[in-house]
């Protein structure tokens, strides 16, 4: 069985296909271009593509009978999957829930109290030589203990944050999901997104992306979010309205924002790196070595079980 992956891997993981399979690993970083992604349909039986593939319609529409029969999708958000179209071509599609979902809210916590007290503009501030000592009025910022956290999108990561907030930061929590959850901790679920923004001291954004949930923060949720308030989006760029974010930073009707990922990934646009309020990250959300190795063999258990003719764990 012929198994392309689409990038550069932990060497575990990189072991492990080549033992099982007749792999081949791109050398590059980059994502594939639409010819790497014909050939990728035409010569292989499975791809194990990532974040920056976009197999669209149009990709599975140039590649008659491909050879492909399953994208088995290197992380949880498969957006850059036209899902329908791999399907009416004969391809399974599988993605790797669970093995993000703790080092992707980290990244969540991490981004909330670097927003919050403002640790990147200090950074910069010492980086640069200005810091010329402590004083009681310095670089003021929003404490986060006992504060109200509201999450967008109550699933394994939304879940995994709140968490954090409640038993770490004695938080209140509320939230939106599209069906109520049982939950292990104290939360209310909210009316709608508008009622939950205006309530809460942090919004944070943990919805997948997809038609639905395009642009669902614009310009309405900022507007009633509090000026004291701080957006923190750990999911997709685009379910944030990248120019109504930016709007709403620089009139004052957010306090500051905290981002991991950006609508027109990796373009970052120079409104938002010129403010001080905004924490950047690139794309951080799974950067450990044992969470890509978890992600990489969780892939890996799809393709076996694809090979061995069995149901695919994580079949999206
Ligand atoms: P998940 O378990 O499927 O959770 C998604 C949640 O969003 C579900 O609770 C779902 O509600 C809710 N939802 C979906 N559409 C909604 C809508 N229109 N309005 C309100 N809620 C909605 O997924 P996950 O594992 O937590 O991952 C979430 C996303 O995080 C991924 O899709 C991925 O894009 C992103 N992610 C980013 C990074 C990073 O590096 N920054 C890493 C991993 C994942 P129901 O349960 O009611 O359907």
């Amino acid at each position: 069985m012929r198994l392309l992956i689409t990038r550069p891997m932990p060497q575990a993981v990189v072991d492990r296909a080549k033992t099982a399979f007749d792999t081949e690993v791109r050398g590059v970083n980059t994502p594939l271009d639409k010819d790497e992604m014909h050939r990728a349909l035409a010569d292989f039986d499975v791809v194990i593509p990532t974040l920056g593939d976009v197999f669209d319609a149009d990709t599975f529409g140039a590649v008659a009978n491909p050879r492909c029969r399953l994208l088995a999708n290197f992380g949880v958000g498969y957006n850059h999957i036209d899902v329908d179209a791999a399907y009416a071509a004969g391809i399974q599609v599988s993605n790797t829930p669970g093995a993000v979902t703790d080092a992707t809210a980290d990244i969540g916590m991490t981004l909330i109290l670097m927003s919050a007290r403002r640790a990147g503009e200090g950074e910069r501030l010492l980086r640069a030589g200005n810091w010329h000592g402590w004083h009681p009025t310095q670089l003021l910022g929003l404490h986060i203990t006992g504060k109200t956290v509201g999450i967008v999108g109550m699933g394994r990561i939304g879940q995994a944050v709140a968490r954090r907030c409640h038993f770490g930061f004695d938080m209140t929590v509320r939230y939106v999901s599209r069906t109520p959850k049982t939950l292990t901790f104290p939360a209310e679920r909210a009316g709608d997104l508008a009622d939950l923004a205006a309530s809460v001291d942090v919004l944070v954004v943990c919805v997948p992306a997809g038609p639905e949930t395009h642009h669902l923060i614009d310009a309405n949720v900022f507007t009633a979010m509090r000026p004291t308030a701080h957006l923190i989006n750990i999911a997709r760029g685009d379910v944030v309205e990248e120019a109504a974010l930016i709007g709403a930073l620089q009139t004052g009707q957010i306090a500051g924002a905290g981002l991991d990922v950006y609508e027109f990934e990796p373009d970052v646009p120079a409104a938002l790196r010129m403010m001080q309020q905004v924490t950047l990250l690139p794309h951080l959300g799974t950067n450990a070595l044992e969470v890509r190795t978890a992600m990489g063999h969780m892939a890996l258990d799809n393709v076996a079980a694809f090979e061995a003719g069995q149901d695919l764990p994580n079949h999206v």
